[in-house]
């Protein structure tokens, strides 16, 4: 599905760390919880990436890691946190956020106070750590 466009924000930033001076050599990519990924795809875009830009920009990319983040949540209201493990709401969010994320504050709450207004503090999208 996205894959590609995930892998290839991947690589963008790989290559603006490199124009700004980084030595990358290992990268760790991270992926949040929330974020649906079929990470076989993933990792074979970003192979195929990273061998293009070596091809044709020099920039070597000599290994990377996939690793997950664990999704966490805030509540605005009473400062309450807590993960999905915690949540009994856990897979009808997790599709949720994946099918149709602008719904999330409009059928979920914080567990402790009720509030809809809270905030999704780590387990999306995709981060890039030079290792
Ligand atoms: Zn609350």
């Amino acid at each position: 599905m996205h894959e590609w466009a995930l892998a290839e924000a991947v690589a963008r930033t790989v290559e603006e760390l490199v124009v700004k001076g980084r030595d990358v050599r290992q990268v760790e990519v991270v992926l949040g919880e929330l974020q649906a990924v079929d990470e076989g795809v993933f990792e074979l875009a970003l192979k195929e990436l990273f061998e293009e830009m070596r091809r044709e920009k020099g920039i070597d990319v000599q290994g990377f890691k996939i690793t997950r983040e664990k999704a966490a949540f805030k509540c605005q209201v009473c400062g309450h946190t807590w993960t999905l493990e915690e949540w009994p709401v856990k897979e009808e969010f997790r599709e949720a956020v994946h099918f149709v994320p602008e719904v999330v504050h409009s059928h979920y709450s914080c567990p402790r106070c009720g509030s809809r207004d809270f905030e999704i503090t780590a387990g999306r999208g995709v981060k890039v750590r030079v290792i």
